[in-house]
Parts: C-alpha cells; structure tokens; sequence
C-alpha cells in the first residue's frame, strides 16, 4: 500500500504558522528561545515549553483572527480527495502544534484529515477572553531530542513493512523522515539538504505536481504500483538499521 506522509507548517500553509504564532504572540523571548534551540543549548520540547510560556495571556479574538488570516496550498484540498479515491491514507505529520492545526484544516474544509503533532492545550487565562497556551509532546523521541513531535517514529510506527512510504516537507524536521521513506519529495530547506547529503527525492512546488508524478508511477487502475516502482534501497536499510539498533 502507498502511504503518504506530509509536513504541514510551510508545506501545506504558506509559511510557517507556528514561528509566526510565537513571533505574534511572545515576541523577542519567544525569539530568544529559538536561537538557544538552534545553537543546541536548548531541546525542542523545552523551545516550545519557552516559546508557550512567552506568549503569556492571549486574546482569543487576536488569536482567531491571526490563524484564520493564514493560506494553505490551494491544491492541498484537491491531493486530499485524490487520495482518498486512490485509498492513499494520508496523515499530516507535524513538529508544530495541533491547535492551529485542526483550526486551519477546519477552515479549509478539512477537518478529517489525520494529523499527529504537538498538543497545545488553549487554558481560560484570568484575562477574560484570553487563553494561555500549555503545551504537551506525546510523540517524542527518548534519544534524540531535535524534534518534539518525531516524525521518523510517527511514520515507521503507522507503515507496514510492506508498504511504500512517501514523504512530503520542506524544513528542518523533514530531514530524518526523508531518510526513512521510499519517495521524497522535496522543496526549499529540504531539497538543499537532500541534494547536499545525496538523499534522492523529487522537487515540488504544489501538491498538484505530487499527485502528478506519483500518478505516473501508478498501474491502469490507479491504484496498484507498477513493477518497476522501486523501494529505496538506502531508505530500506536505514529503517532496518534503526529496527536492529533500536
Ligand atoms: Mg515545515
């Protein structure tokens, strides 16, 4: 079976919602928190703990408004039904928050599309009107701890041995699952990355060039795979690697 794996904040949305979200919403500290993140002095989870605490009380009227003024990919609600008559289970796989998540998909028309992400819960704050943000990370990684949300583990964890994996992003945190997967695809951050560290994948600029491509590699009925249709051997090995050290 094909399964496929997207990133949603700059893949799906237009720009990363959960940086402008914190940028937004807790400012200079929130910012200050990435840079510690990115210089390796501070986890992913304790990034988000701090960006969170950053925020402080914020108004929900501002907060509905900031999120329903952001764009997805307008041909991510046409992949979506392609998918699904194809019998593709899509899942949205994501090192953001799944309020804004759901709040977005929601608003597009898309609340059944699975996800898995950081839990943000929206807490009444004593500000009336306001919410604080506190956040959980029920997909972590015990050792490694780049990522909140573990992307690789996600999507191993939710793929049988025989299926083939397709993986969609553009940032830093799709750099591991695109070493896991059979197909990448790949633009911005991530297609340099791939290219640097020989990592094969195909570029995209829209959804609409996904389901072109993956619609070529497909048998008559539009289901099956042709025979030609490779793993990826590379990609194979490593999750075979990460079975046997793990
Ligand atoms: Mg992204």
């Amino acid at each position: 079976m094909i399964r496929i794996f997207t990133d949603f904040d700059g893949t799906i949305t237009r720009g990363d919602v959960g940086d402008a979200l914190f940028e937004r919403f807790g400012g200079e500290t929130s910012l200050k928190a990435v840079a510690a993140y990115r210089e390796g002095s501070l986890s992913a989870v304790g990034c988000f703990r701090a960006e969170c605490a950053a925020c402080g009380d914020v108004d929900e009227g501002q907060l509905a408004g900031f999120l329903d003024s952001r764009a997805i990919d307008g041909s991510f609600t046409e992949f979506v039904g392609w998918c699904r008559e194809r019998g593709f289970p899509l899942t949205i796989l994501s090192d953001g928050m799944d309020a804004y998540i759901s709040h977005i998909l929601g608003r597009h028309g898309l609340a059944g599309v699975e996800y898995r992400a950081n839990h943000l819960e929206l807490v009444p704050a004593e500000t009336p009107g306001a919410v604080r943000f506190v956040p959980s990370f029920p997909y972590t990684d015990e050792e490694c701890d780049r990522c909140a949300c573990c992307k690789r583990n996600r999507m191993l964890t939710e793929s049988a041995e025989e299926d083939i994996m397709v993986y969609i992003g553009e940032g830093y945190s799709d750099r591991c699952p695109a070493r896991y997967a059979d197909l990448v695809f790949a633009k911005d951050d991530l297609l340099r990355w791939c290219r640097e560290h020989s990592v094969p994948c195909y570029e995209y600029a829209s959804f609409g060039d996904i389901s072109a491509r993956i619609g070529k590699m497909l048998t008559a009925d539009g289901r099956g795979r042709r025979p030609g249709l490779p793993r990826r051997r590379r990609a194979a090995v490593a999750r075979r690697d990460l079975y046997l050290g793990g």
